[in-house]
């Protein structure tokens, strides 16, 4: 089994102002000087050019939270890979499920962007994630393999392995109800399966769980062979809190 190197990504959605992205980043660096780890931050477009100055040189990476699937044109409010790459980006999250329920995301967007987003030098950080109705209706499963067949679509098995997946059940994230370590892990090796059977190398592949991961409950479901990562929200703005979930990690 080849080794996968822990991915701990902080998501500040939309928190954080230029100077508080920056305090945040001289504060956690300290903090995370010894990790092996990939550390990521996702902030806001506006603080991406900073935080992106302030982590050269460290291991630090940094992600944007979404793009748009065209490279240029008519689409007031949107940004490229290409802007993104310009910055020095080296990642994006996509498909969060606030997008998909609060902003419209759709599938077939995603079945645009992912590969948009891997054409561009960019790793797509995908989120898949089934909601409380659907699990309680026992369709956990179909959802996920509903969601990564449409949006994967566009991605050549070759190229499978340079998405990270992010599993992310909607009644777990922000909501302080965390999926056990048994749920996540279920849901996860599923979705290496789904991956698996799309001819991609899924024993490299990083599958994150996310959903109110925090200090105190990060090194159970970070000592489990199947989940490689977090997606962080809530404990990801704070030094402190994401710092320690890094070390959990191992
Ligand atoms: C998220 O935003 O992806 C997330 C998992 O948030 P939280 O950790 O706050 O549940």
């Amino acid at each position: 089994m080849p080794d996968r190197t822990p991915y701990i990504a902080a998501n500040w959605k939309m928190h954080k102002t230029v100077a508080e992205a920056v305090a945040f980043v001289d504060a956690l660096l300290p903090r995370i000087a010894a990790t092996q780890h990939d550390v990521v931050l996702c902030p806001p477009f506006t603080a991406l050019g900073a935080v992106v100055e302030r982590r050269y040189g460290t291991a630090v990476r940094v992600a944007a939270q979404n793009m748009h699937e065209e490279e240029q044109g008519a689409f007031t409010g949107e940004i490229s890979a290409p802007m993104l790459v310009e910055l020095d980006v080296d990642a994006v999250v996509l498909g969060h499920s606030e997008r998909r329920r609060l902003l419209g995301e759709t599938d077939e967007a995603l079945a645009r962007k992912v590969p948009a987003a891997l054409a561009a030098g960019l790793e797509p950080i995908l989120c898949v994630g089934e909601s409380e109705e659907e699990r309680d209706a026992g369709q956990t499963e179909a959802v996920l393999e509903r969601q990564l067949q449409a949006d994967l679509a566009g991605v050549g098995s070759t190229d499978l392995a340079g998405v990270v997946i992010a599993y992310e059940p909607v009644w777990a994230i922000g909501t302080g109800r965390t999926a056990t370590p048994e749920q996540a892990e279920e849901a996860i090796a599923f979705i290496r399966d789904v991956v698996r059977g799309r001819g991609g190398a899924a024993e490299e592949l990083r599958i994150l769980y996310g959903g109110s991961v925090k200090p105190d409950n990060a090194a159970e479901l970070l000592g489990r062979e199947e989940i490689d990562g977090a997606l962080v929200g809530g404990a990801g703005l704070e030094p402190d809190s994401f710092s320690e979930i890094v070390e959990a990690a191992g």
